[in-house]
């Protein structure tokens, strides 16, 4: 068996892995990135919030997912029947990226998996981590490449960026369930025969069909377009008596108003495609010469498109604390990397299950618009969910229960008092 010596191995080329590859190697760490599959490769999560800009912009890898000219996002459309809520992410309570993009994965992970490549890091496809085994924080992992050669290993820490793989926490039985209601999603991409001049053509919207069910519709800049219902686990079966994923989404389109016209009679590109009970967690999100980034350690809803932005906001961090690690600081990987990322993680659990109350959407589709309640809400839509001078990231608790709470009464009040 072959042996390779490394400071870092990350595992798995996705975002996550990518941005934390590229930090370490711009500040001269010996990284090696094992990648299971072969770019492109299929994967979902393609509507991106403004926070993954400043990670690019960090490591290194933003000029070249900006050359691709991928569709700019500049902020979100929630459709409820007639009832539309646009956030604009320049209108926004914090500091930060006012736009971002909406991409197609296979070509987005395969730009940053080529320029990782380009920036001389040895980045190996089609290599499957099958076992790792830990001396303190030393590590001897197992690797199988495509023609069945095995290798060895040898780091001084691991950064587990397995996505769905998730390789540490099955190899050392790190998974727990998620606190999120089982919730699962069928997708595909349409070539967007229909699609209207202007920005309606391309705006990114979510369009509720049920409180607990929505649809995306997410145009990118080659004329295609992603669609997906999103809802319980067993309404999502329903849409199919016999286990029919492009019936199932067929069925799902056709009970959006607003887009039964341009999506109603479109042909599927690839047979959809579901996840089922798509939510995950972990017990802990690091050990002695190990941390767990992105899908790899904890995955919410797509509802809000957090999922990249943690992806690369874990990445990057555990570069960072890698780094200094590496130069002999002790560093406190509890304090540093699980209480930061609980706390920016928390924000968006209490929004998705809020979303799932129906209290944000109470809170979307009031009106008159409150310009400060949405500008608040904008900055944590655009994943700017750890500054707390924001009330509603600091009060996200319950900001959202109560102020929802005060809208329905206000609306009883009304129906009793019409005067
Ligand atoms: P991934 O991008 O999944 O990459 C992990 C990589 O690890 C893969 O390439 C895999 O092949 C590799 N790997 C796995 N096992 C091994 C192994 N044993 N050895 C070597 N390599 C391995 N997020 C958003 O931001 N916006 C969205 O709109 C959005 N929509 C979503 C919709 C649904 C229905 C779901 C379920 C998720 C959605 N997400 C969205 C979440 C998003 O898909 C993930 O959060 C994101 O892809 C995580 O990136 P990652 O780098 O952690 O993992």
């Amino acid at each position: 068996m072959t042996k390779e010596i490394v400071d870092v191995l990350v595992i798995g080329a996705g975002p996550s892995g990518c941005v934390s590859a590229s930090y370490l190697h711009n500040n001269n760490v010996k990284v090696k990135v094992v990648e299971k599959t072969k770019f492109p490769r299929l994967v979902v999560g393609e509507s991106l919030i403004p926070r993954v800009m400043d990670h690019f912009y960090e490591a290194g890898l933003f000029p070249a997912l900006d050359a691709m000219n991928f569709e700019k996002k500049l902020g979100a459309r929630f459709i409820r029947g007639e009832e539309i809520c646009v956030f604009d992410f320049s209108d926004k309570f914090s500091e930060g990226w006012d736009w971002t993009w909406q991409v197609p994965r296979a070509d987005f992970d395969n730009t940053l998996a080529q320029e990782v490549i380009r920036k001389g890091i040895d980045l190996e496809f089609e290599s499957e981590v099958l076992a790792v085994e830990f001396n303190g924080s030393d590590s001897i992992t197992t690797v199988k490449d495509k023609d069945g050669n095995m290798k060895e290993i040898h780091a001084k820490f691991i950064i587990d960026s397995s996505g769905y793989g998730r390789v540490l926490p099955r190899l050392l039985d790190l998974d727990t369930p998620s606190k999120l209601d089982p919730h699962s999603s069928i997708f595909t991409h349409v070539k967007d025969i229909n699609r209207p001049e202007g920005e309606e053509g391309t705006l990114i919207s979510f369009d509720i069909l049920e409180t607990e069910v929505w649809l995306w519709v997410i145009p990118f800049s080659n004329g295609n377009t992603s669609l997906g219902v999103v809802g319980p686990t067993d309404f999502i079966n329903s849409l199919s008596t016999n286990k029919d994923n492009a019936e199932a989404l067929k069925n799902a389109i056709q009970l959006s108003d607003y887009y039964i016209k341009r999506f109603g009679g479109v042909e599927f590109l690839f047979e959809p495609v579901k996840l089922e009970n798509y939510s995950r967690s972990v017990k802990k999100m690091y050990g002695d010469g190990f941390s767990l980034t992105g899908n790899s350690s904890e995955f919410l809803d797509p509802v809000f498109s957090s999922g990249v932005a943690f992806a690369t906001e874990s990445g990057m961090l555990s570069a960072k604390l890698v780094h200094r690690q590496l130069q002999g600081e002790k560093i406190d990987w509890e304090v540093e990397f699980t209480q930061y990322m609980r706390s920016g993680i928390g924000v968006f659990t209490t929004y998705v299950k809020e979303w799932y109350t129906g209290n944000l959407q109470t809170l979307f589709f009031h009106r008159p618009e409150n310009p400060e309640v949405k500008r608040k809400i904008c900055a944590v839509l655009a994943g700017y969910v750890w500054d707390q001078e924001n009330p509603f990231v600091k009060k996200h608790d319950n900001v959202i229960k109560n102020m929802a709470h005060l809208i329905n009464l206000e609306k009883e009040q009304k129906i009793e008092n019409p005067s």
